[in-house]
């Protein structure tokens, strides 16, 4: 990119950020200086693509203050391991430090490529993001599951219960997965072929009744984990395999839920209230439309762990000892909000900012700072605040999570 061409790019970049600043950030050059007399020029080395995703790391608001733990991390920083199947990558602590309570996986599984059967510690929440899926589960009692998951859908696989994932056609899927748990690794789960490749072909034969010479021809696990398979049938005869369907199903169509509307976006609330088995991952899908921002709130109850599907955002992160940070997402992000941290999330680009939001809690719950103080007794407000009476009669009772209202 010749140096006329990237200041282009930059310049409008930095304009469209200053003009939801008020004018706080500067046009021109993605310089570090928000204003005369503030920071400097960057004589290098430079990464103008990395420059272009962080405006206002480079020009932070002049509100923000001390110091934050890093809250982003891109799927497009984490190693993709590849195999006949499709691939997968994950964001973890170890990518992400903070993200104690949740790790998330990114995973693609082609036209029939089978995520093996296997099982994990941690449950398993999941939004397809692309394509058709089916997937498999059963449970303690013996019950079995057996579904197809399309774009919006979720499912939700509790604690140890074995399950697998299968691309459909025309061509497969690509899905989102989140662990309660940070310390999740997608390449530490128990895998079926392994068990049987590490348990004695005599004490296989002993527990299916059968002669020793049937086992041992278990395919080497190294070859499964994520393989190649032809696309399976219609979902009917897979699901005649169970005597008895689970009680409540591990699949949830979120997309289909009927959102909140405001004049700026939508939010879709999925938390066990109305996906009854996920017991530990609530969960938001919120829809910002240009010029939109999710109003100032935090969360009583838990960590939010992000991912951002589709256009670009600024979330401010309010700390204690007057802290804040800002920081800039893209598509293919993880953004996280530690515990009860105020925060709001800003649509700095042209078209809709679409992000989900993750709690390793059975419930969702949020506080609006508008709702907060339009229900406080005005005069212990105004001792506080002093705020224009303008303001004041502007403060809303009712919830708006997307403004302007
Ligand atoms: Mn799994
Ligand atoms: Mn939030």
């Amino acid at each position: 990119m010749n140096s006329f061409h990237r200041r282009g790019v930059l310049s409008g970049l930095a304009v469209g950020a200053g003009g939801l600043l008020g004018g706080t950030a500067l046009a021109a050059d993605l310089e570090p200086s928000r204003g005369p007399g503030w920071g400097g020029t960057n004589p290098g080395p430079r990464n103008p693509a990395r420059e272009a995703e962080n405006p206002d790391m480079i020009n932070p608001p002049a509100t923000d203050h001390g110091t934050l733990p890093n809250l982003r991390f891109s799927f497009e920083d984490s190693h993709i391991r590849q195999e006949s199947g499709g691939w997968t990558r994950q964001i973890t602590e170890r990518e992400l430090g903070v993200s104690k309570s949740i790790a998330g996986v990114n995973m693609r599984l082609n036209a029939g490529g089978i995520r093996e059967l296997h099982w994990h510690k941690e449950a398993e929440w999941a939004f397809m993001l692309y394509g058709n899926a089916r997937i498999t589960a059963i449970d303690p009692q013996g019950r079995n599951f057996v579904d197809d998951v399309g774009v919006g859908d979720l499912w939700y696989f509790p604690s140890g219960i074995p399950h697998s994932i299968q691309g459909l056609g025309p061509d497969g899927c690509e899905f989102l997965l989140v662990f309660d748990s940070g310390g999740f690794d997608e390449d530490s789960t128990f895998l079926l072929s392994d068990w049987f490749k590490h348990t004695p072909t005599e004490v296989l034969a002993k527990n299916f009744g059968l002669p020793a010479s049937l086992f041992g021809h278990t395919p080497d696990p190294s070859s499964l984990y994520i393989f190649k398979a032809p696309v399976p049938g219609p979902l009917g005869p897979d699901r005649l395999l169970g005597a008895e369907p689970v009680p409540q199903s591990f699949k949830h169509r979120m997309l289909a839920q009927e959102p909140i509307r405001t004049k700026s976006g939508t939010v879709r609330i999925t938390d066990s209230s109305h996906f009854p088995a996920s017991k530990t991952i609530a969960a938001a899908l919120v829809e910002v439309e240009p010029g939109g921002m999710r109003e100032l709130h935090w969360h009583p109850n838990a960590d939010e762990w992000q991912y951002y599907i589709e256009g670009k955002a600024r979330m401010g992160v309010f700390a204690t000892s007057g802290q804040a940070r800002t920081f800039d997402y893209q598509p293919g992000d993880v953004g996280y909000v530690p515990f009860a941290m105020g925060h709001y999330i800003e649509n700095t680009g042209t078209t809709t900012l679409r992000f989900l939001e993750m709690f390793k809690s059975s419930y969702y719950a949020d506080l609006s700072l508008n709702q907060w103080l339009a229900l406080t007794p005005p005069d212990l407000l105004q001792a506080h605040l002093r705020l224009d009476p303008e303001v004041m009669g502007a403060l809303r009772k009712e919830k708006v999570p997307v403004v302007p209202a």
